[in-house]
């Protein structure tokens, strides 16, 4: 079985940790006896500085092309000038909404080893499970009109939240398919208090909850669960969220786990790949880090991550999904740590050593199996 699979790097530390994500999915196919076609192509501001443009259209074919995506960050402060024709992130946005990815799964799971990378104290973090769906293809992010322009007044700048009802019900529906194959409860967030289209969020998130008896259906709005996410992040199961406060909470969360390095992502939507999953782009949470970028300081763990996510739904390969959140886990167990999550007492590496750590596990699982 070949499975084909577009690699888009993108910028800052994007290139550092989707490598290693790459690598441990060779060794993957090597033990499962299946074969990655990768393919890779230039994005975001590589992509404006090589090509005029943040993503080029046979990058976007090559995407449709493919039975999933392994993408890195795009963006930096080289890109960064506000009047610029171009984006890098146009790159990503466009992805999301050319391959209709309207669903972003977000897991926060809070391992043993790392409760004191937490800047919260390890009762409150200890147990934390919860997964963020946020809705990726509406919203702010996408509404027109969306610009700067100059008022009677002085500048003037305008965004527009739009929703629709089958954009809202479309997540709603998938946040309760995912808990009832978790712990049946899910959590709507919303500013129903004072915006419109959070209004229409929580009437169809309550219609639809009618029909879905089997799952606890609860609502929050958005600052009180930005406090609730500290206080007590384990009461949490699912989290379905319209884009922006998905957002901004799963960054919030990346440090009930302790470093924004740890959390992979999973966009998909309806449509299937050539093997009947669905067609996804898989990415960790966090940006390209130009802070650090070129130091071998990244922590390359949310990238491995999100290659299992990819496995496990693009795939169905449940088992080896597993295999690498293991390996991850015993490379943690055995006190190895990237600066992010360094701490006394454990052993300091960099991006990539981490990334062999971890491969050298899953293939000590593989003489071990
Ligand atoms: P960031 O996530 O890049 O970094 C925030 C902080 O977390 C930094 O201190 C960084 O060093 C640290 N960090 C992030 N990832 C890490 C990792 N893997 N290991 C260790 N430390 C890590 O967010 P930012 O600084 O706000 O944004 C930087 C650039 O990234 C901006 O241009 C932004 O637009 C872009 N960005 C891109 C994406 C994306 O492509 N999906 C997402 C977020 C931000």
């Amino acid at each position: 079985m070949t499975y084909k699979v577009l690699v888009l790097k993108g910028d800052g530390i994007g290139p550092e940790v989707t490598s290693e994500a790459v690598q441990v999915l060779k060794v993957v196919a090597r033990r499962a006896a299946v074969d990655f076609a990768f393919e890779e192509a230039v994005i975001g501001g590589a992509a404006i500085d090589a090509f005029g443009v943040p993503m080029r259209p046979e990058t976007l074919k090559l995407a449709t092309e493919c039975d999933a995506v392994l993408f890195g960050a795009v963006g930096g402060p080289k890109w960064d000038n506000p009047n610029a024709a171009h984006r890098p992130e146009q790159a990503l946005l466009t992805l999301r909404k050319e391959l209709g990815l309207y669903a972003n799964l977000r897991p926060v799971r809070t391992l043993k080893e790392l409760l004191n990378a937490s800047p919260l104290r390890p009762e409150i973090v200890s147990g934390v499970d919860l997964v963020v769906l946020r809705e990726l293809t509406g919203g702010l992010y996408y509404g027109r009109p969306s610009e700067k322009r100059q008022g009677a007044e002085g500048r003037e700048a305008v965004d527009t939240c739009f929703y629709s009802e089958a954009e809202i019900a479309r997540a709603v529906r998938f946040g309760f398919d995912l808990a009832r194959r978790r712990r049946k409860h899910l959590t709507l967030v919303d500013k129903a208090n004072i915006l419109s289209t959070s209004r229409l969020w929580r009437e169809i998130g309550t219609e639809i909850a009618a029909e879905n008896k089997d799952v606890t259906f609860d609502t929050l709005l958005v600052d009180a669960m930005a406090m609730h996410l500290l206080r007590r992040p384990t009461d949490f199961d699912v989290i379905v969220t319209e884009n922006m406060f998905g957002d901004i909470l799963t960054d919030e969360a990346s440090m009930l786990a302790g470093s924004m390095g740890l959390l992979p992502s999973a966009s998909i939507g309806s449509e299937t790949n050539s093997v009947g999953f669905h067609i996804g782009l898989y990415e960790p949470i966090h940006g390209t880090a130009p802070d650090i970028v070129g130091r071998d300081r990244a922590n390359p763990i949310a990238a491995i991550l999100s290659a299992a996510m990819m496995l496990d739904l693009s795939f169905g390969m449940h088992a080896e999904a597993e295999w690498i959140n293991d390996a991850v886990a015993g490379v943690l167990r055995e006190g190895y740590r990237t600066p992010d999550l360094a701490a006394p007492g454990t052993k300091m590496t960099g991006c990539k050593a981490m990334g062999r750590l971890i491969r050298e596990r899953l293939e000590s699982m593989e003489r071990d199996a």
